[in-house]
């Protein structure tokens, strides 16, 4: 393994634990990719994020194939991550999670999130919702494939949230100023319902 290899694994097992203590991931959801020169690094399919080390993170060259015969199989939802990584040559950090609010929001069929946060819009301008695609399979790809060309954060339709980032630590950063956006539009919500 490279040295640039375990770095990144670093980086990766830093910023997954991270997802878990901050709620943003429970048990086995979510995933997290890293694109670098060598190829592609991935969370490995029922990986605990909360719980990972070196050995539940996949490494896939160019081709999408995987390069450590003892590795991990790829998450489920590596189609997605493909399909981000093809459309954008900027984006170099994905994260997958099911964060409380944002993923409530999703679900709800009367509040929308679109409360008027200067900093959020700024930082991500509109926030998109992804059309329901089973998890899991290529129809995630698919329901992403137009938004992800202009948005760095989108909700996806009754399931979760997806963020990118020219590193795992602004891909991060993003999902975590997404869901807190998306508890503050809540409050906000809450507060006009009580008056
Ligand atoms: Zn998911």
């Amino acid at each position: 393994m490279s040295e640039m290899s375990k770095e990144v694994k670093q980086t990766i097992i830093k910023i997954s634990r991270k997802l878990y203590q901050r709620g943003l991931v429970v048990a086995t959801d979510g995933n997290v990719s890293v694109r670098t020169s060598e190829g592609l690094h991935i969370t490995g399919v029922g990986t605990v994020l909360g719980e990972i080390s070196e050995e539940s993170i996949a490494t896939l060259n160019e081709r999408g194939e995987c390069v450590e015969t003892k590795s991990t199989t790829p998450s489920s939802e590596l189609e997605m991550h493909l399909e981000i990584y093809r459309q954008r040559d900027d984006v170099k950090a994905i994260i997958h999670a099911h964060p409380p609010y944002c993923t409530a929001f999703s679900l709800s069929k009367e509040a929308a999130l679109d409360c008027r946060l200067t900093e959020i819009e700024a930082t991500f301008g509109e926030i998109p919702i992804a059309p329901p695609a089973q998890p899991g399979t290529a129809a995630v790809a698919r329901s992403i494939r137009t938004l992800i060309r202009t948005h760095d954060a989108i909700i996806l339709s009754n399931h979760g949230a997806l963020t990118v980032g020219k590193s795992l630590e602004e891909a991060f950063g993003n999902m975590e100023r997404l869901e807190h956006y998306a508890r503050i539009c809540y409050l906000a919500k809450t507060l006009d319902r009580g008056k």
